[in-house]
């Protein structure tokens, strides 16, 4: 389930859109640009690491890296993302600059990149590209008839228009791929946006309905117009999202689960036509769906008996064009950027055209610019010693089962048996997708945009009814993220996340295992944290625990939980220490495994300091420096209602404070604010 997934980091794409100036000119790098794993120039040793470790290993970083004026956080990932941007920049300019020698990857991607980078006839065609699907909801004559308008919604836009549906692994036979249906339907990040009575969350919703009037009237619509239905799609949205499942609730994966028939669904919500739903998308013919948030659709049944088909018109039309406006003309992108990033979360500027080019062509044909990237960045070499780390990391794990004092010899069994089924995607597919199928022209970016759209709505309805393609991957080769997939069962490492800083060939193994063998070892904690822990070997929801162990397990995560909930995020807002849970068990739980593994493989090796910094040190500066990063207010605000991960500081204080081992190293005493007292100190796995 894509919304279950585990990732090392919310992967950001800010959509929106301007002149390019500034960084914008900068010349795309031949080769990504080395910097170290370790490096010391960006540590401050003017900090006693056993007071503030964060600021010790990272206070040089944030001081000589400020926030771009176009990123709402930076970040060693941030970096790496930008440089990996550059490159592949590089790339698309090439495979873009035309001539009859291009294969059909290279002819793909190049043609895809420069119609995105045609502003000109972007701006010309101005709203076309939509015009037909704007065509069909004026069209709309009464509320029966909406079903199969949202179906043909849906599958151009490719986001939740009203509501989801995508296909998922069936949670009790993750060998079958199911049909899903979702809640969806709203323009802020969450349903909470919606009822916080903090003054800054209503300042939030009287922007947000100035916002949607703005993208009215863009659309031609007087202010008068424009005003009233901003307010009508502001009351329907309300009710949506009273409906809708809180982000700690949706980490609860029974709370998901609702098996049904089609005439269950026709029961639940009689007032969209479900066969005509499913027929219209084409879907296999099937037997059983799973619904995320039955009461989601009870409220989606009523608003449809309720609201006038006026207002049906209103939030449709007011939906696509917000969801198209990164890929329309000039005036859309900036109101786009201008709520969406600049008011919601902080950035100054957008970014430069090139830079958001090269990011939907990631997104739309991802394994054909992966190909070209593959062959540039990641040798044979390279991934032979990334699968030898992950080996060593899977066997630490292992030990570290076998070792535990409070699991039971029957559960520690089961845990083994999860441990050794689980798959590794390290570098890029064994076999790469084709998109000879997409029509993709020069000359219309968001006609390319809606058929390669069309072309993944496609592929993923077609794979109901089918058995799981274990071979296939989520994340494309580029991405500079890394995941753990409770029903695969597997452990995503994309060519992108293995590049220096993060995984360095040229340096000492002590800060690689620090930073990209804790990343491993994070990804493999979330198959045992609190939600992955709930899925058994080959994916399916279903308990392996016995009752006592089960409970010894959740006493052990309740010390985690309440740990971060201490912890400040910004302003008054504390961490959420449920939503974060399964982020914090696995930073822990994943730089003590990098840890053991670390030390196994140095085992024989006469290790001296390097920089005046034992092996030790090093390998905790290494892990602490994949994390420095400086963030803006309004995004620190934003993560603590919506990102399960907790900010930088207290992902990297939060995991020593419960490792004797980080005191030993840098010798610190008890009493000082990153030791904890032996009776303090949470231990998970
Ligand atoms: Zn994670």
């Amino acid at each position: 389930m894509r919304n279950i997934l585990c990732s090392l980091l919310l992967t950001v794409i800010v959509l929106s859109l301007a002149v390019a100036q500034g960084r914008g000119q900068s010349a795309p790098e031949p080769a990504l640009p080395y910097t170290p794993s370790l490096d010391v120039k960006s540590m401050d040793k003017s900090i006693d690491p056993c007071v503030n470790f964060y600021q010790y290993s990272c206070g040089g970083w944030k001081k000589e890296n400020p926030l771009p004026p176009d990123e709402t956080s930076w970040s060693v990932y941030g970096k790496l993302f930008e440089d990996n941007l550059n490159f592949l920049r590089g790339v698309l300019e090439q495979a873009a600059a035309g001539g009859g020698q291009r294969d059909k990857v290279t002819q793909e991607i190049g043609d895809f990149y420069a119609a995105c980078m045609d502003e000109a006839t972007v701006e010309q065609r101005a709203l076309a590209p939509i015009q037909s699907d704007l065509d069909a909801i004026a069209g709309l004559h009464s509320s029966r008839e909406i079903t199969s308008l949202i179906a043909r919604l849906q599958f151009a836009y490719g986001r939740s228009i009203l509501f989801a549906h995508e296909t998922i692994q069936d949670p009790d036979d993750s060998e079958q791929q199911i049909a899903d249906l979702d809640q969806g339907g709203l323009g802020l990040p969450d349903r909470d946006y919606y009822f916080k009575e903090d003054a800054k969350s209503k300042e939030i919703r009287e922007r947000y309905v100035q916002h949607v009037q703005k993208v009215l009237e863009l659309m031609g619509e007087s202010p008068e117009t424009a005003g009233k239905e901003a307010a009508t799609v502001m009351r329907m949205e309300t009710a949506l999202a009273k409906a809708s499942l809180t982000q700690v609730d949706r980490r609860d994966p029974y709370k998901l689960k609702h098996k049904m028939q089609v005439a269950d669904l026709t029961r639940l919500a009689p007032n969209l036509d479900w066969p005509g739903y499913f027929g219209d998308l084409q879907y296999p013919p099937f037997a059983t769906l799973n619904v995320m948030a039955p009461a989601f659709f009870k409220e989606v049944n009523r608003l449809l008996a309720r609201e006038p088909v006026e207002n049906w018109k209103t939030y449709l039309r007011y939906h696509v064009a917000d969801s198209f406006s990164p890929y329309l003309s000039p005036k859309f992108v900036d109101e786009n950027f201008d709520f969406h990033v600049r008011y919601l979360r902080g950035a100054n500027e957008i970014e430069p055209r090139w830079k958001r080019c090269v990011q939907y062509t990631d997104a739309n044909l991802g394994e054909a610019l992966g190909q070209v990237y593959v062959s540039k960045v990641f040798s044979p070499e390279l991934k032979q010693s990334t699968l030898d780390m992950v080996r060593r990391i899977e066997d630490a794990m292992g030990q570290r089962i076998r070792q535990l004092d409070w699991m039971s010899p029957e559960t520690k069994q089961q845990a083994l048996t999860k441990l050794a089924a689980i798959r590794n995607k390290i570098g890029y597919p064994d076999k790469w997708r084709d998109y000879s199928s997409v029509t993709i022209t020069r000359n219309d970016f968001g006609g390319d945009t809606l058929r390669a759209g069309e072309f993944e709505g496609r592929r993923q309805i077609n794979k109901v009814g089918k058995p799981v393609d274990h071979a296939e991957w989520d994340m494309t080769p580029p991405t500079v993220d890394a995941d753990y997939d409770p029903q695969m069962n597997d452990i995503n490492f994309p060519a992108g996340v293995l590049q220096p800083p993060l995984y360095d060939a040229k340096l000492d193994d002590a800060p690689n295992y620090g930073d990209t063998g804790g990343t491993i070892g994070h990804e493999l904690t979330h198959a045992f944290d609190d939600e992955g822990s709930q899925f058994d070997a080959k994916g399916n929801l279903k308990n392996w625990w016995t009752p006592q162990d089960r409970k010894r397990f959740d006493a052990r995560t309740q010390c985690v939980q309440n740990q971060y909930a201490q912890y400040v995020a910004v302003e008054d807002i504390h961490l959420n220490g449920k939503l974060t849970l399964g982020e914090n068990v696995a930073d822990l739980g994943g730089e003590i495994l990098a840890y053991m593994a670390w030390k196994d493989a140095a085992k024989d090796k006469d290790l001296q300091p390097i920089d005046g910094l034992t092996p030790e040190q090093r390998f905790f500066i290494g892990f602490a420096q994949w994390d420095c990063s400086n963030e803006r207010p309004e995004e620190e605000r934003m993560r603590a209602t919506t990102d399960p991960h907790s900010p930088a500081k207290y992902r990297i204080n939060g995991v020593v404070v419960n490792m004797p081992e980080f005191s030993q190293a840098f010798s610190c005493k008890a009493g000082q604010p990153m030791v904890n007292p032996p009776e303090k100190v949470c231990k998970v796995w």
